[in-house]
């Protein structure tokens, strides 16, 4: 499938690897089945997205805080989840060529490999496991974590205790989370290794629905306004209740118009008072003015890193006449600005570019570049997202300004040298 301005899938792939956003996870040693490995423009992306969340979720709000849990817990938080019992996909196999497919996914009723029947779909657990210390046997078995949110159930006493929150209150981490997903595939849509930006929010029971309501709206101002998709590309969809999880009593998937199709984005759960119960015996809360204590229910917003990083990418792909431009919201943008010396034979046009770029260093990421003609400087940096191009020239030396450049219209602009932080800092802000 392609998108009117371009963006097939394998163009962004393309992209990624070219220009240092993701490469093949191992690649020298012929790659790991669907790992990748951020590089450093997609790094830079990664943790702009990462903390655009944390500052707008947890250091915004009074009523959010963080925690940063290990990444493998005690196997008994996953039995009292449910997770070990029931945290898995139907698979079924293909009796000719062996190849295994998750049966909610496939929409033929033969192999797509070799046409051959299927077996009945078993349940294959998702948990991806491995063994604590010297021994491997039942008892040191433990569970890379399958998704984030546990340890805001397990840990939900201790910031209690320690934060002194009350409810309506939520608890956020971001962080990895493994699936040993059966048909890992679309680039970093689905792999076996991700990570999760999540938060449990603490609510009485009869808040619920209101409280729904609030998170529904604050994921879609966070995907219009902070990553810049446009509102016709995403859709909501109500679980029907026989798909939803364990835990759950009501789910949307956000869904976002993917290249390779619409597909989930992110999710959001009533999960009741299902995780608590499970995990404490007693109620874990009290409220101190009528000293009653009970479970508080959970609602929980859900968002896919990964996926934020390619439906981004997705969308900031265009392809212009002469140029290919990612237009990410600029706070995104692995690179603010980029400095460039007019020529790279000119001493002195070098040295103030250098001053140029040390003074924008204390404020922002800054690329510097003196390769090659001006012109493909700027399309390599409209490649990668960076919202300005500041070019150093002889007028420059004398007057003390410089050509600022603006990746989306492509107009430039003299700026005095004095007045660039400020300038770049405005339309960061805008
Ligand atoms: P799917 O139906 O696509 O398997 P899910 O409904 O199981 O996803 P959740 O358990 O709700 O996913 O996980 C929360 C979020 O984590 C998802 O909305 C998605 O953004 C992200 N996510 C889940 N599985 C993966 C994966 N294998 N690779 C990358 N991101 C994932």
């Amino acid at each position: 499938m392609k998108k009117e301005d371009g963006a097939t899938i394998e163009k962004i792939v393309s992209l990624c690897k070219r220009r240092g956003f993701i490469f093949p996870g191992s690649e020298i040693y012929g790659g790991l089945a669907n790992s990748f490995d951020y590089g450093p423009m997609g790094v830079e992306l990664k943790n702009n997205i990462k903390n655009a969340w944390w500052k707008r979720f947890v250091h915004m709000r009074d009523d959010m805080v963080g925690i940063d849990a290990a990444l493998i817990m005690n196997p008994k938080v996953w039995k009292s989840s449910g997770h070990l019992a029931t945290f898995s996909d139907p698979l079924v196999e293909c009796k000719k060529c062996h190849h295994r497919f998750r049966a909610d996914k496939i929409e033929s009723k033969k192999c797509p490999d070799c046409g051959g029947e299927f077996t009945q779909a078993k349940q294959f657990n998702l948990m991806l496991k491995t063994f604590l210390g010297p021994v491997e046997n039942e008892e040191s078995t433990v569970y890379f974590r399958p998704e984030t949110a546990q340890a805001m159930f397990v840990d939900f006493k201790n910031v209690l205790e320690t934060s002194r929150k009350k409810i309506p209150f939520g608890i956020a981490q971001i962080g990895k989370a493994f699936r040993n997903e059966i048909t890992p595939g679309n680039f970093i849509f689905r792999t076996r290794e991700f990570e999760q930006m999540e938060i449990e929010y603490f609510i009485k029971e009869e808040d619920w629905k209101t409280v729904f309501e609030m998170w529904r709206k604050e994921m879609w101002s966070w995907m219009t306004d902070n990553l810049g998709l446009d509102k016709k590309n995403i859709h909501e969809l109500d679980v029907p209740k026989d798909e939803l999880a364990h835990y759950s009593k009501k789910t949307i998937d956000f869904e976002y118009d993917f290249p390779f199709g619409k597909d989930e984005l992110y999710g959001l759960a009533y999960r009741t008072d299902f995780d608590l119960k499970n995990h404490f015996k007693e109620p874990p809360y009290e409220d101190i003015e009528v000293k009653e204590k009970f479970y508080p229910h959970v609602i929980e917003p859900t968002w896919g890193l990964d996926r934020s990083v390619l439906a981004v990418l997705c969308e900031a792909y265009k392809e212009e006449a002469e140029r290919v431009v990612l237009k990410l919201p600029a706070k995104l943008a692995p690179y603010k600005v980029a400095v460039f010396p007019l020529l790279k034979n000119k001493p002195e046009l070098v040295k103030k570019a250098k001053e140029v770029y040390d003074l924008l260093k204390k404020e922002f990421t800054v690329a510097f570049d003196e390769r090659g003609n001006i012109g493909k400087r700027y399309y390599s940096q409209d490649e990668i997202g960076t919202p300005f191009c500041v070019t150093i020239d002889f007028d420059t030396l004398e007057k003390d300004d410089v050509t600022i450049r603006d990746r989306d219209t492509t107009k430039q602009e003299r700026v005095k040298i004095s007045d660039l932080v400020k300038k770049i800092s405005e339309s960061l802000n805008a």
